[in-house]
């Protein structure tokens, strides 16, 4: 039982370099997020010792009696944080958390309306390479051209053409809120049901930010990840009991075999979080803070760059950035932020013109930063160095230097 050091030196300097990069790196990839310390002590905990195939009291091995009470903590406590009747904390990730659920509400060779992905939705809402793709039969809705929204109209009438089993309302890089009401008027109109993939905006649902899907959905997919800053996994709600049990059967045995119990019961830690006062204002510094570099990007020398917001703004935790007309591309953007010490990552635009490792696009996150305690002010001045970075010619040294007294001044993890 030597410690990490001793034991393995190059994976324990490997932890030691990704934490000094987080340290002094800006994060701003939408989808990530610095997990509490009490996070990182139940996934690093014996819990991960624990074989627990099945379900509290009805499990495959002996001795869960101690694991139960952690997932029946999960369970509960993400039913209130979201207000369902049902919830499955057993998914490992978010993309098995929606096989689980197309296993449960689809057969292979239904028909499944999604987001196209090139216009924000995800891999596992069809993309002929995942298994999504090659299981269902995909019909894609995209996002309107001049507003960058999803047009309902166009929704309804693949729906009406199409007749889906599944209609998919979720995204991965969208910068606005679906109008989840009407996805299920129109999901009743033609028979199918509805599954919201939440992934990204889960934090900002349950600080009440963000309006709910849960009433709205027959079925509610999520990472725990993201906007929520828990551990890396998944989880699924319904209110619909009979929905439920097949739920529950997709994930075990159809999609996995042992509950990461560690993981589980960091989960159970980040829905108890999340249900405090902190969380909520935290989430609320998250939108304002991509408000405030929305608008920053919309500021007379960002727009002669030939550089827009996609939407014009967003009311949720990301800004999307277009360069289509820009001299600079996704992938220089990206890498010149990199330089100055912030990390985003680059994403398709809708008829991109570039190809998918350039892009045109840039998708950029307030989650992280919101975390480590950036307010207002902060997001002010990080906004500005964002906008000075894409200009023609940055001061790369100097942006750099301003990068690096806002890390400072929010040390990350301090004591660790
Ligand atoms: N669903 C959406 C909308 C996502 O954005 C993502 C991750 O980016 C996932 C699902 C998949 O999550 P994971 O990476 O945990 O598999």
């Amino acid at each position: 039982n030597a410690p990490l050091s001793e034991v393995d030196p190059e994976i324990a300097e490997i932890l030691d370099r990704e934490l000094a990069r987080q340290r002094g790196f800006l994060e701003m990839i939408a989808s990530e997020n610095f997990v509490p310390v009490s996070v990182l002590e139940s996934q690093g905990s014996v819990l991960t010792n624990k074989y627990a195939e099945g379900y509290p009291g009805k499990r495959y091995y002996g001795g869960c009696e101690v694991v139960d009470v952690a997932e029946e903590l999960a369970i509960a406590r993400a039913k209130a944080l979201f207000g369902a009747e049902y919830a499955n904390v057993q998914p490992h990730s978010g993309a098995t958390a929606n096989a689980a659920v197309l296993h449960a509400i689809a057969k292979p060779g239904d028909t499944i309306l999604g987001l196209s992905l090139d216009h924000g939705g995800h891999l596992t809402h069809g993309m002929k390479l995942n298994f999504s793709g090659r299981l269902y039969d995909i019909v894609a809705y995209g996002v309107d051209a001049e507003t960058s929204l999803v047009d309902m109209d166009e929704v309804r009438r693949l729906a009406l053409e199409h007749r889906p089993t599944v209609i998919i309302a979720g995204w991965s890089a969208y910068p606005r809120q679906l109008d989840f009401a009407a996805f299920r008027a129109i999901a009743d109109e033609v028979g199918a049901k509805l599954w919201v993939d939440m992934a990204h905006f889960a934090g900002l649902v349950a600080a009440g930010v963000h309006p709910s899907p849960v009433p709205h959905a027959h079925v509610v997919s999520s990472t725990v990840h993201k906007t929520i800053g828990g551990p890396r996994s998944g989880f699924i709600l319904t209110n619909d009991e009979a929905l439920a049990k097949k739920i529950n059967s997709a994930v075990f045995p159809g999609q996995q075999g042992g509950p990461l119990m560690h993981v589980i019961a960091a989960k159970a830690t980040a829905f108890k979080l999340a249900a405090a006062p902190e969380f909520r204002e935290r989430q609320e510094r998250t939108v304002r803070g991509a408000v405030i570099l929305a608008e920053r990007l919309a500021q007379p020398d960002v727009v002669e760059a030939g550089i827009s917001v996609r939407s014009g703004g967003t009311d949720v935790h990301l800004v999307l950035v277009d360069l289509r007309n820009a001299e600079i591309d996704g992938k220089q953007a990206e890498d010149l932020l990199h330089d100055i010490h912030i990390t985003v990552n680059r994403n398709s635009v809708p008829n991109d013109p570039r190809p998918p490792m350039t892009t045109s696009g840039l998708r950029i996150g307030t989650p992280a930063l919101a975390t480590r305690g950036f307010g207002d002010a902060e997001f002010t001045e990080v906004a500005d160095i964002i906008a000075l970075a894409l200009l023609p010619e940055p001061d790369v040294e100097a942006l750099r230097a301003r990068v690096a007294v806002l890390a400072d001044a929010f040390p990350l993890y301090p004591g660790l």
